[in-house]
């Protein structure tokens, strides 16, 4: 299942002139199989072993290009630690206020409040965005 979507990926990569490098390839592969919106900062730990010359700025570069032709979304939180999301079919995330890990899930009458929000107020809505906080099922477990 992952395994395809990476294939998916990388076709799409490659029919929008990106060119594939090992590095590129590791990103998109990590993002792919974490399901746990990670940072630039997170990719970068994780693959630091494997490529010693990359930086962080090189995975960032990596996520703008990934992010240009739609393969991934930034999830912004109004700090400098930015998340990023493979996951760009609608959905909604629940956050815990303790270890900060981000868990999909998908409401799709909630798809309803935007064509409320344009008849009450006459907007031309373009999206939404909300988010559910509390603690995760590990932190439950860990720190009462
Ligand atoms: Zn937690
Ligand atoms: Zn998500």
């Amino acid at each position: 299942m992952s395994e395809q979507r990476l294939q998916e990926a990388l076709s799409h990569l490659k029919s929008s002139g990106v060119r594939i490098t090992p590095q590129r390839h590791a990103v998109l592969e990590y993002l792919m199989q974490a399901m746990t919106h990670p940072t630039a900062d997170d990719i970068y730990k994780a693959l630091e072993g494997k490529f010693p010359n990359m930086s962080v700025a090189t995975v960032y570069n990596n996520l703008r290009v990934f992010q240009q032709i739609g393969l991934v979304r930034e999830l912004t939180y109004g700090d400098s630690s930015s998340r990023f999301d493979c996951n760009t079919t609608e959905h909604y995330h629940v956050i815990c206020e303790s270890c900060g890990k981000i868990v999909d899930f998908h409401y799709p009458s909630l798809d309803e409040v935007e064509q409320l929000a344009e008849q009450v107020t006459g907007f031309e809505v373009s999206h939404h965005r909300m988010e559910v906080y509390g603690k995760c099922e590990d932190c439950q477990q860990t720190n009462h």
